[in-house]
């Protein structure tokens, strides 16, 4: 009896396409989803008790492996002293000035409960603050799933092929200027038109939601001195790079500093808890000191919080970052090998613990070079991997995950499974 099966037909009864996020269904590649009961280091069983090697790592957050033994103590520890008071706590007090104290351009962070609320929060807020309406936000990006921010995006809106939303009002999605990726002359033009009306650029430093973009150094640049001269807020979302590419996040990277940060996965290790925050001058104009109002009955749980300090307090570690990098590496160079001895059309792309694998000699820089990939290999491939126990995102727009936990022998199963899967579409 294929428990899987029998769970996702059930499922499939009482919620839409059988899941609680779109991303985990199979639509794009087919099959089943695996409906996972456990997961331990870099591993989760399914209910079939079939063991895969996982590099989604909910989609994030598990960079230190699944079930640490810190992060599993400290929430414990947590729980058994009440699961929430509405009040506040030391722990957030810890997790603010940890936050601040790892991220620069962090002076203040308000706690909230997932990516979407950071985005959607922080937009409001620099609304406030500029006294400004228009959103501009770049072709492939996902920010989450508010209304103004679901106009041409990645993520599983680009995996189902329909970027923007039904739903979304025209009088909502009207404010959002939407540009491609990596196009420094779209930004100059679009700023020296409209400059002064500009309220907020949002942008994924390294786009995870179109597989793996990364931003240029230049139009990174281009982009804070364009912000800074329009008194335009510049909005980093590092829901996903946060404390995933490197020490000091994408803005480490890249040596620019955010107006506004967004944060989420990994400061919650695998729970509830994302963030906003930055500069202190326009924090201010936030509920209860200024007029942007912003408010949540789970922002900075208790439980969720202990679970997200005992992750970040593995991360900040020294070496965890090198380490991390040197599994990535030595995963990509695997694959790049056995695409080439297999002569099927590969590149990959990598920053700390996040990577992408595309299906094409040369690594894209925009949505449009991402769509102009094979991404006709890509279900194939997924299959061929999953068959030999290998968990990747179930769709060819979203970036892979690797974390602290991978072993060696590990990334060599991972290998070898794709030597095979390779091979196995070498002739399409
Ligand atoms: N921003 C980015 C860059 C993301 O990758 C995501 C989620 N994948 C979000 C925002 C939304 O976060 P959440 O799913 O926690 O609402």
């Amino acid at each position: 009896m294929n428990q899987n099966q029998i769970l996702f037909d059930r499922a499939s009864k009482t919620s839409p396409g059988g899941v609680n996020s779109p991303v985990r269904a199979f639509r794009s590649v087919g099959g089943t989803p695996r409906f996972i009961k456990r997961a331990q280091d870099a591993y989760f069983w399914d209910e079939n008790d079939v063991r895969y090697i996982d590099y989604i790592g909910s989609w994030g957050p598990i960079i230190v492996g699944h079930a640490h033994p810190n992060v599993v103590k400290a929430v414990q520890e947590a729980a058994a002293k009440g699961l929430g008071f509405g009040t506040p706590t030391r722990a957030e007090v810890e997790m603010a000035e940890l936050l601040c104290d790892m991220l620069p351009s962090l002076e203040q962070v308000r706690l909230v409960s997932s990516g979407t609320e950071a985005t959607m929060s922080a937009i409001r807020l620099a609304r406030g603050f500029t006294g400004r309406d228009v959103l501009v936000k770049f072709e492939g990006c996902y920010h989450g799933h508010s209304d103004s921010l679901l106009v041409k995006a990645g993520s599983g809106l680009l995996t189902l092929g329909n970027p923007s939303s039904a739903g979304v009002p025209v009088a909502v999605s009207k404010d959002t200027l939407v540009l491609p990726y990596n196009d420094v002359d779209a930004l100059k033009t679009l700023f020296k038109d409209k400059g002064d009306t500009l309220a907020a650029v949002i942008l994924e430093p390294i786009a995870g939601n179109m597989n793996f973009v990364r931003a240029r150094p230049e139009f990174m640049r281009t982009l804070r001195e364009l912000c800074t001269e329009y008194g335009t807020v510049l909005i980093i979302d590092e829901v996903m790079t946060g404390f995933r590419v490197g020490e000091q996040c994408a803005q480490g990277v890249y040596g620019v500093q955010a107006d506004l940060t967004t944060l989420g996965k990994v400061i919650g290790g695998g729970m509830p808890v994302a963030a906003f925050g930055g500069r202190a001058d326009i924090m201010a104009h936030m509920a209860p000191l200024g007029g942007v109002y912003q408010a949540g009955t789970l922002s900075g749980n208790p439980v969720a919080v202990a679970a997200g300090l005992a992750t970040l307090n593995i991360v900040r570690q020294d070496g965890f970052f090198d380490n991390l990098r040197q599994k990535t590496t030595a995963l990509l160079a695997g694959f790049s090998a056995a695409a080439h001895d297999a002569g099927v059309p590969f590149s990959t792309e990598m920053e700390g613990g996040m990577f992408g694998l595309f299906f094409s000699n040369q690594a894209p820089q925009s949505y449009a070079e991402v769509m102009a990939s094979r991404v006709d290999l890509f279900p194939a491939f997924f299959h061929a991997m999953l068959d030999e126990g290998v968990y990747l995102a179930p769709s060819a727009f979203e970036a892979g995950f690797m974390s602290a936990a991978h072993t060696d022998e590990d990334i060599a199963s991972t290998i070898a499974a794709a030597r095979k899967a390779f091979a196995a579409i070498s002739h399409l």
